[in-house]
């Protein structure tokens, strides 16, 4: 099991990751959410043993990797950009993985190679050059680098972000099944919530270099802890409203308020909120973007602004009602 604690890494006085604590159980995949510049490619460097740390320890199980070089530490990462070696096929890199590992003869590299890409579709593929391989293809070759050598730990930096929109939920699948056919406990980081949530057990939303939040990913996608985790995962209209005994008045019925509070913050994602002949609270559209399987609807009310989701498209300044699923709702102390 992987178990950081307290790591900060520094660029000159810049602090791009702040006393981080982090675990990673056995058979787990964690994925760290967090936008762009949030220290999330800062961290894997630093437990790959590719960034010092300026505090901290990253311990496996007993033993402390904190100082030993990358590696040494038996940790497998795939890049953001990939970095495969153009000049090589294939085969050529994935055999890259495995150079360092002595006990292995070449006739046995080579097996090792067509196994790990026979387990991510890219059988067959020996010899094909990787600047002749699609997003997607270069992807699955960076995947069977990084699994070849039998990492006793998997990171994955945004493994989806190269591949078209169309075919991400294909690859997460993918990607899923493979992780768990290997059986390694996976890190992975990305700032995209549906990579997150579709292939993480544990999700660590990351921000300005601190951890905000942590716990199983139902749990933090139904509770995020603050205002500022649920506008990160999607939550986009809110209400202020005032508690009474212990609990605040939506316009959709009563929900129970946190403890002390005096004011609540409700919060729903666009999901959770649908236009309803039927619905209690009345609005007036303001906007209305096409969303594929349904349109997002800007509306104004007298609750203030709400985007809501609606199968037909409403025209602009039309009055449409809204009802909410106020099991879905985000409540926390305003
Ligand atoms: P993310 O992967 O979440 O986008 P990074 O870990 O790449 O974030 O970066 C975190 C912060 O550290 C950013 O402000 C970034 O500009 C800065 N940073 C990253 N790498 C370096 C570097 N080599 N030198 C100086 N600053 C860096
Ligand atoms: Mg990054």
């Amino acid at each position: 099991m992987l178990n950081v604690s307290g790591v900060s890494v520094q660029y000159g006085e810049a602090v791009a990751l702040d006393r981080v604590d982090l675990t990673v159980n056995r058979g787990e995949i964690v994925a760290v959410l967090g936008p762009s510049g949030s220290g999330k490619t800062s961290l894997l460097r630093a437990i790959a043993g590719l960034e010092p740390v300026t505090t901290g320890e990253i311990v496996w199980d007993d033993e402390p990797v904190t100082h030993l070089p990358a590696h040494r530490r038996g940790f497998g990462l795939m890049f953001q950009d990939h970095a495969l070696f153009s000049h090589h096929d294939v085969i050529g890199n994935v055999e890259f993985g495995l150079r360092m590992q002595d006990d292995r003869s070449p006739p046995d590299r080579r097996s090792r190679a067509r196994a790990v890409l026979d387990l991510v579709g890219m059988a067959g593929y020996d010899h094909r050059r990787v600047d002749q391989l699609s997003g997607g293809e270069q992807q699955r070759v960076a995947l069977a680098r990084a699994l070849a050598p039998s990492p006793r730990l998997l990171m994955l930096d945004e493994p989806l972000a190269s591949v078209d929109r169309e075919r991400r939920e294909h690859l997460a699948a993918e990607l899923h099944r493979i992780i768990r056919a290997a059986g390694t406990p996976t890190l992975l980081v990305t700032h995209d919530l549906d990579e997150a949530f579709t292939l993480a057990d544990v999700v660590v939303v990351l921000d300005g270099g601190r951890v905000l939040q942590r716990g199983p990913a139902p749990k933090v996608w139904r509770a995020p802890n603050s205002i500022v985790v649920a506008r990160f995962l999607g939550v986009t209209t809110k209400l202020r409203l005032p508690v009474v005994a212990g609990s605040a008045a939506t316009p959709w019925g009563m929900v129970t308020a946190p403890p002390n509070a005096t004011t609540a913050w409700v919060g729903f994602r666009a999901a959770d909120l649908r236009v309803d002949p039927d619905g209690p609270v009345g609005g007036t559209v303001r906007t209305v973007w096409f969303r594929r399987d349904h349109y997002l609807v800007e509306l104004d009310t007298a609750d203030g602004p709400m985007t809501v989701t609606s199968s037909r498209p409403p025209a602009v300044g039309d009055r449409v009602q809204v009802r909410a699923d106020l099991e879905a709702a985000v409540i926390l102390d305003a």
